[in-house]
C-alpha cells in the first residue's frame, strides 16, 4: 500500500516521504501504526496540534455538531457555531486589537489567510510594495511565495531577519537586532529601495519553517515604531506561532507589540482546516465581494477551534508551554555541550530547533561550521526508529524541528529527549 500510495502521489509531498508509517490511531502526542508500533508525534500537523491527537474536548465538540443536525458548511452566513468561534477567537487576541477588530474568514489553509492579508493591506493604502524578511514562509500560493525567503518579486523588498546564529552582520544579540532593524529603516526611508511606501509588512514573529528562529522582543517592538511612524501596516503571521505555542497565546504578545492585522491558521481550526485574517476595522476598505472563497464556512471546524482555544485559555497551556519549552531548552542546550554537531538550539516556548553542523568543516563566514543537512536526515530517520516523529527546517533544511502538543507532559517530553539523545548518539557513529 505505502509503495502504491508513493506512485501515485506527486514527488512535492514533504513530510510523508521519509516517514514509512501508516498511521491507524492516534491519541494525544501518539500516533499508532498499521504494524502496531506507536510513535511520538512531535510534527504535530506541523504545530496544528495544540492539543495533541483527537483530545476528547475536540471529539465532543464535533460531534455536538454532528448530532445536532446543523449545516457543515454555511457560507457567510451567521451561525451559532460561528458566533461562538469568533467571540472565543476575539476574547483571546491582544488588548488593543481585539477592541475594534475585524475577521475575515479565509479558504481553508494559512496560506489563503496570507494572501487575504496582502490583498486587505494593498487595498486599504492604495500601495503595492511589501516589506518581508530573509527566510521567510507564509505559504505556497503565488503572493505567499512573493514574501517567502527566496522570492524575487519586485515589488518585494526582503530585509535582514535578525539571527543571534549566523547574524548576516556577524555579531548577533541585540547589537546585530539593531543592525537589521536599521537596514529596514534605511530601505524605507531611500527612494531608490524600490519600497519606499510599502502597502505593508509582513513578519513571524518566530520563523517556523525558516529554522525557529524567534526574533528578539526589541526588534519586533522596532519593527512596530518604523511601520507607525510610516503609516504602513504591520502584519503579524501567527499561523505557526500562535494559540500558546511559544508560551503567550499569541508570539507577540512577549514584546507587547499591537500587529495591524494577524494571520491565523493551523491550531486555531482544532486540527481541521480554518485561516482567518483579524485586523483593525479601520483597514476595512473592501467593498461587498471583494474577498471570497467557497470553503469559508466549515462548521465542524469551527467549532473543534473553538473548543481548542477554550482549552487552552482555561486552562493556561500557553504559559505550560511557555516553561516546560524552557526546560527542555536547557536539557538540549547540555546535549550541545557533549556533542560538537549541534551547533544551536534555540526556539521559544513548545517551538524548538536544533541546528546540526559539521563541526569539522570551515563555514563560509568562519560564524559559525557548515550546516550539516546530511546528518539532520539520519538524526530524523534514527529518532524515527526509535518511535519518535520530528520534522526538519531552517534555510539548508539542517534544523531538528520539535512542535510537540502543548498538552506534553513531563514525562513525555522526557521521554522525547531521551529518543533524541540516543538518535543523535547512533547518528554521529
Ligand atoms: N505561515 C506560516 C508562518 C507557516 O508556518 C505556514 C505553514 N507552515 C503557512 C503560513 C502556510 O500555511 P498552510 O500550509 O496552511 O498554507
Amino acid at each position: 500500500m505505502l509503495r502504491r500510495q508513493a506512485q501515485r502521489e506527486s514527488a512535492a509531498r514533504t513530510y510523508a516521504r521519509s516517514l514509512p508509517i501508516v498511521p491507524v490511531r492516534a491519541r494525544g502526542l501518539t500516533i499508532e501504526g498499521a504494524d502496531g508500533r506507536r510513535y511520538l508525534d512531535c510534527l504535530s500537523g506541523a504545530g496544528t496540534l495544540a492539543l495533541g491527537h483527537n483530545h476528547p474536548v475536540v471529539l465532543e465538540a464535533i460531534r455536538k455538531v454532528l448530532d445536532s443536525g446543523a449545516p457543515l458548511h454555511v457560507l457567510d452566513l451567521a451561525t451559532p457555531v460561528k458566533d461562538a468561534f469568533t467571540t472565543e477567537l476575539f476574547a483571546t487576541l491582544p488588548a488593543g486589537l481585539a477592541d475594534d477588530a475585524r475577521i475575515q474568514f479565509c479558504g481553508p489553509a494559512g496560506t489563503d489567510a496570507v494572501e487575504a492579508a496582502l490583498k486587505l493591506v494593498r487595498t486599504a493604502t492604495g500601495r503595492t510594495g511589501v516589506v518581508a524578511f530573509s527566510g521567510a514562509y507564509h505559504g505556497m500560493t503565488a503572493g505567499a511565495l512573493d514574501v517567502s525567503g527566496g522570492a524575487t518579486d519586485v515589488r518585494v523588498a526582503r530585509l535582514p531577519y535578525p539571527q543571534d546564529y549566523r547574524c548576516p552582520f556577524g555579531i548577533g544579540g541585540e547589537r546585530g537586532a539593531e543592525l537589521a532593524a536599521r537596514w529596514t529603516e534605511t530601505a524605507l526611508d531611500d527612494p531608490k529601495s524600490g519600497v519606499p511606501a510599502p502597502a505593508g509588512m509582513i513578519l513571524e514573529p518566530v520563523q517556523g519553517e525558516g529554522g525557529v528562529i524567534p526574533a528578539p522582543d526589541g526588534w519586533l517592538r522596532r519593527m512596530r515604531e518604523i511601520t507607525a511612524a510610516r503609516s504602513i501596516p504591520l502584519i503579524a503571521d501567527e499561523v505557526q506561532t500562535g494559540v500558546g505555542r511559544t508560551g503567550t497565546f499569541w508570539a507577540v504578545e512577549h514584546s507587547g507589540v499591537v500587529p495591524d492585522v494577524m494571520v491565523l491558521s493551523k491550531a486555531i481550526g482544532g486540527s481541521l482546516p480554518l485561516a482567518v485574517v483579524v485586523y483593525r476595522s479601520e483597514l476595512d476598505a473592501w467593498e461587498p465581494g471583494a474577498h471570497a472563497g467557497t470553503f469559508r464556512g466549515n462548521q465542524l471546524a469551527m467549532a473543534a477551534g473553538a473548543a481548542t482555544l477554550a482549552y487552552v485559555r482555561e486552562n493556561g497551556l500557553a504559559a505550560r508551554a511557555g516553561t516546560l519549552g524552557t526546560r527542555m531548552l536547557g536539557r538540549l542546550q547540555g546535549l550541545a555541550a557533549a556533542h560538537p554537531c549541534i551547533g544551536d538550539v534555540r526556539g521559544r516556548g513548545l517551538m524548538i530547533g536544533v541546528e546540526l553542523v559539521d563541526p569539522e568543516a570551515q563555514g563560509p563566514d568562519d560564524l559559525a561550521p557548515p550546516p550539516d543537512p546530511a546528518l539532520a536526515t539520519t538524526v530524523q530517520r534514527q529518532c524515527l526508529d526509535r518511535g519518535l516523529i520530528v520534522e526538519l527546517g531552517g534555510r539548508h533544511n539542517a534544523v531538528v524541528r520539535l512542535l510537540p502538543p502543548l498538552t506534553l507532559t513531563d514525562e513525555q517530553a522526557a521521554a522525547v529527549l531521551d529518543r533524541f539523545a540516543d538518535a543523535l548518539a547512533a547518528a554521529e557513529r
